[in-house]
Formats: structure tokens, sequence, C-alpha cells
């Protein structure tokens, strides 16, 4: 079996530092995670400068990419100027996105469902580059709190996108509900990913039961970085290097370097200056 991982550290993790690195940073850590062999980074996301300063200079970042053979490079957008930025790069795909709530939709994009569905329904009918839609608080929402299932299948339903990632957002779900709902909006041949907080340090049984499940996508983020706004307690992303480790060891194959992955997360935690989550490049590899 063989998995696509998708570390979002650069976008969803960086997004939620206090620092804010220069572009060039950015693309350094870009370019170190691509040469591990990861199969697809989230390189940076099309926001306006004054909202997300540690996103600013998106651009930037994507010219200084040195792009590598076998890796995919995406970027996320929230709406049409988004996505017409992106196209202006040498991006490879598109990842756009909106909530399962209502309040999550009013809050973070200040929104309606129906208008954040309708917004990205137009992202996707525009883009000729291979599309990611990422359902967020797919499982629970600090506002609403648990989230009908049967709710996320009908969102999911008609979306005209190569792949729909379900998002754990505030780290709340276990593995028989990561299970059952990807089971319900696995139709192939849209492919199925999760995007997985480890708030309550579910994270990797979550992988797991996704996998199992039938989910070929999952998002991880390097070192464990992330966090989310509305949930002031959710931390980071399942750590890449940590995910890698029990795949690889459980014959799942990931196409990844892990002894050089652990290397790019010492070299971020040098840069960031203190202690990541991840757990595995703190004990090392085991032979
Ligand atoms: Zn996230």
């Amino acid at each position: 079996m063989r998995v696509t991982l998708c570390d979002v550290g650069p976008r969803d993790g960086l997004q939620n530092e206090p620092d804010v690195l220069a572009p060039d940073a950015r693309a350094e850590l870009v370019n170190r995670l691509g040469a591990t062999g990861v199969p697809r980074v989230e390189a940076v996301s099309f926001v306006r400068d004054d909202r997300v300063p540690q996103m600013a200079g998106a651009e930037d970042v994507v010219t200084a990419i040195d792009r590598r053979e076998g890796t995919e490079y995406a970027g996320l957008v929230l709406n049409l100027k988004g996505y017409e930025r992106l196209r202006a790069t040498s991006l490879d795909r598109v990842n756009c996105t909106f909530a399962a709530t209502e309040t999550f939709n009013r809050r973070n994009g200040n929104m309606s469902l129906e208008k954040a569905r309708e917004q990205v329904g137009a992202i996707l009918g525009a883009s000729d580059l291979p599309t990611t839609v990422t359902v967020s608080v797919a499982f629970g929402c600090p506002f609403e709190g648990r989230v009908d299932p049967g709710h996320v299948a009908a969102l999911c339903d008609g979306l005209e996108a190569d792949e729909v990632v379900l998002a754990d957002t505030i780290g709340v779900a276990t593995p028989t509900q990561v299970k059952r709902l990807v089971e319900r909006v696995l139709v192939p041949p849209r492919y199925i990913g999760v995007h997985l907080h480890n708030t309550r340090n579910t994270g990797y049984a979550n992988a797991l039961a996704a996998l199992a499940a039938g989910a070929r996508i999952i998002d991880a983020s390097v070192g464990g970085l992330g966090g989310c706004p509305y949930a002031p307690k959710a931390t980071g992303n399942i750590a890449t290097e940590d995910l890698v480790y029990l795949l690889e060891r459980e014959g799942v194959e990931t196409g990844v370097d892990l002894d050089a992955l652990i290397g790019v997360t010492e070299w971020l935690d040098g840069v960031l200056g203190r202690r990541l989550d991840g757990y595995v490049y703190r004990a090392g590899n085991w032979p």
C-alpha cells in the first residue's frame, strides 16, 4: 500500500507560529522537505498580507522553490482572487476549503456555509489544475460541538474536486468516527484524505483508521507544527516524521527518507528556537 503524505508545515504550521518567517526561510523549509522525498508540500496560502502576516509574500516563496521531480507543490486559496494569484505561479495543485458548520464559516471567513461552499464551487469550476477540497471541523467544531456525519457527507456530495480531505481541525475525533466518515464519503474515483490535529493524542490512531477505511492522502506537518486560531488549546498536526516511522513499519510506503526528514525537523527546531511536538526527532530513528 502506498499513501500520499502532504506536509502542511510551511502553511498550516507556520501560519500559527507567533514569529513571522521571511519568504526565503519558508522556501528553504519547502525545499528541505522536498529533498526528503515528501510527495506533496502545501507551500503557501494566498491570503491578504494584513490578515495573515505569516503567509505574506506567497509568490516570493514559490519563486524560491527548487522544484524536485516527484514532489507536488500545492497552495491554499480562499477565493477566486487567491486562485488567480496561485495560477500565476508554478504551483501544481489548488487546495480550497470550507468548514462543515455555519458558525465556523462565519467566524473564520465572515460568510455563511452556503456562500463558503459556493465559493469553493467557483474555484473548482475555474481551476485547470488538480484540486483538493478540505472540509474543516468535519468531526467537531469549537462553536457547535459534534458534527453530524450525514451533514458532512451531504456537503461533500457533488463537489467537483479530485480529492476531498476531512479535517479534524480541533483534534477531537477517534478512530471509529474517522473510519465511518471516510467510508461514507469515499466515492471513487475521487480520493479521500484526512487532516489530523493531535490535540487529544488520537491523531496517529486516526491516521491508521483512515487508511484502513480507504483514505489515500494524509496531511501532517514537520515537527507537528500548527494550531487553530479559534481553538486556542488545539495543538498542531500529527508530525510527518512520526507518521512516516509508524507507516513504514506497518508496511505502508511513503517514499520519504526518514533520517533526512528528522534532519529537517532538527533544523527547524533551531530556526524556531523551541522544542517541537514530534517525538521521533527527539528519540531518533531505530534500525
Ligand atoms: Zn489544520
